[in-house]
């Protein structure tokens, strides 16, 4: 199955979460990406409630945990880890299967220090998340400024050595990292171990540090007919293999609904 939907509630929605869920569905859509970016906005007896709701509705929820994350300063792990954990117990209740995250900022670590010190705080979060059985998958994002961790390379060596890790492959900023280049086919050769991929898709603009701001998706580079072709010889899309792609650009259920068109044409 390919799910598709917007990070954050629709800009049609007027209301809640819970409307944000029902106009999802009845866009034709079936995922939502909901943002604790800034707070987690929900207590868990209302975060049962609109998981319950989700469910009925076979919309896929997942997380966008906190932007103030970094797990490579000593200084400031224990409130990150606070941050990604407080979205882990609601996403628990939510049934929200992955809880999304920018590890974190190099800052004048030499890489491998930055590894280390993001391998712990993953490792120290998913001791806690298991004890409080927490049935929730721990998302690290692949980043798109180059002075944030977090190249798809190095997402994966986490999530080999840290049980209950997995990649978040956000196709912009790999795109927008790489200066405007990418290899769809290499990156989807790359996590072919994973059964179900999460991800995100948008424009993008980027300068030589990388993401500048993410854009409509167009006939610009990076364009999503590609990355649908790819897919669809893959076996996604088919009961074989899921993947799950969140619309972060600035008009979020629109270009859902374009690429839900764009997989359907290519599928013919
Ligand atoms: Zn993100």
């Amino acid at each position: 199955m390919i799910y598709l939907g917007p990070a954050g509630i629709p800009t049609i929605t007027e209301g809640d979460t819970i409307q944000g869920i029902k106009d999802v569905k009845k866009l034709g859509l079936n995922a939502l990406e909901m943002e604790f970016v800034r707070n987690v906005y929900l207590k868990k007896e209302k975060a049962i409630e609109v998981g319950k709701i989700a469910k009925d509705l076979k919309v896929k929820l997942s997380i966008h945990a906190s932007y103030f994350i970094n797990l490579c300063n000593p200084e400031k792990i224990e409130v990150s880890k606070k941050r990604i954990l407080d979205s882990c117990e609601i996403g628990y209740y939510l049934g929200a299967k992955y809880i999304v995250f920018h590890p974190g900022y190099y800052r004048r670590l030499p890489k491998e220090q930055a590894y280390k010190f993001v391998k712990k705080g993953c490792k120290e979060l998913r001791e806690e998340i298991d004890k409080n059985k927490w049935n929730v998958f721990l998302g690290l994002e692949t980043t798109g400024k180059k002075s944030q961790f977090g190249t798809l390379d190095e997402i994966l060596k986490i999530c080999r050595e840290v049980k209950g890790c997995v990649p978040i492959i956000d196709f912009a900023h790999i795109f927008a990292r790489q200066g405007g280049k990418i290899n769809y086919s290499e990156i989807l050769d790359k996590v072919r171990k994973f059964k179900e991929l999460h991800t995100h898709f948008s424009g993008i603009e980027f300068t030589e540090k990388g993401e500048k701001r993410h854009l409509v998706i167009s006939s610009n580079q990076p364009i999503f007919r590609e990355l649908a072709k790819e897919l669809l010889s893959r076996g996604f899309g088919t009961n074989k293999r899921d993947i799950r792609i969140i619309s972060e650009s600035p008009v979020i259920e629109q270009d859902s609904l374009r690429m839900k068109k764009i997989l359907e044409k290519c599928r013919d």
